[in-house]
């Protein structure tokens, strides 16, 4: 046993930059991981000698049972600790609300406050790129959803949040979250945010 909880794995391959075209410029350095919650993870990071680019992406090494966390929120539950692997989707059915992992998704370590403050700055971020361009519908749908989320953290309102992972490294800690495994029926439903590529599309 070792009370050390962090292996470095460090091993670096030199391979070719996809910016530049520097042949064998770029440093690819890999590392695994174990963080509370995720389990083991593999951390790969790139950098180029030549150009400066560079590039880091986490991907777990673990694979559990696909399960679903189902939480009754409101203000008392803002501070209960929500772990969101890269491979999980998060759900506020009420709000029509819905993040699905894609490539790009990170997992994360937060509470029920910061998933409420991620799905506001979504929103807001949706409502500016659309500009001048949005409909009344969408722009009052958008600000009651804002002022639903606000009145959650000031205790006015209530609310069910679902974290869902095919790959079952995700979690809500609260003694309060139902937690269900997924049907492999289920679990196949859910985007993964790997990159899949259609047989079909390739003949
Ligand atoms: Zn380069």
């Amino acid at each position: 046993m070792s009370n050390d909880n962090i292996t470095f794995n460090n091993e670096i391959m030199y391979s070719d930059c996809p910016v530049c075209g520097g042949e064998k410029t770029l440093e690819v350095s890999n590392r695994t991981d174990n963080i509370p919650y995720f389990g083991d993870i593999l951390e790969t990071a790139v950098l180029c000698k030549n150009c400066g680019y560079q590039s880091s992406d986490s991907i777990s090494l673990e694979q559990n049972d696909p399960v679903r966390f189902t939480l009754k929120i409101d203000s008392s539950k803002l501070n209960s600790r929500v772990a969101k692997s890269q491979t999980a989707t998060v759900t506020i059915p009420d709000l029509g609300l819905k993040v699905e992992p894609g490539p790009k998704s990170q997992g994360y370590v937060s509470n029920v406050e910061g998933i409420l403050n991620r799905f506001e700055s979504a929103v807001v971020r949706a409502i500016k790129l659309e500009g001048d361009e949005i409909t009344p519908d969408v722009r009052e749908n958008a600000l009651n959803i804002i002022d639903y989320l606000a009145r959650i953290k000031m205790g006015e309102l209530s609310t069910t949040l679902i974290l869902e992972d095919p790959f079952g490294n995700s979690v809500i800690d609260d003694d309060d979250a139902e937690k269900e495994l997924l049907t492999q029926e289920e679990a196949d439903k859910l985007q993964t945010g790997f990159t899949t590529i259609d047989q079909s599309e390739m003949e």
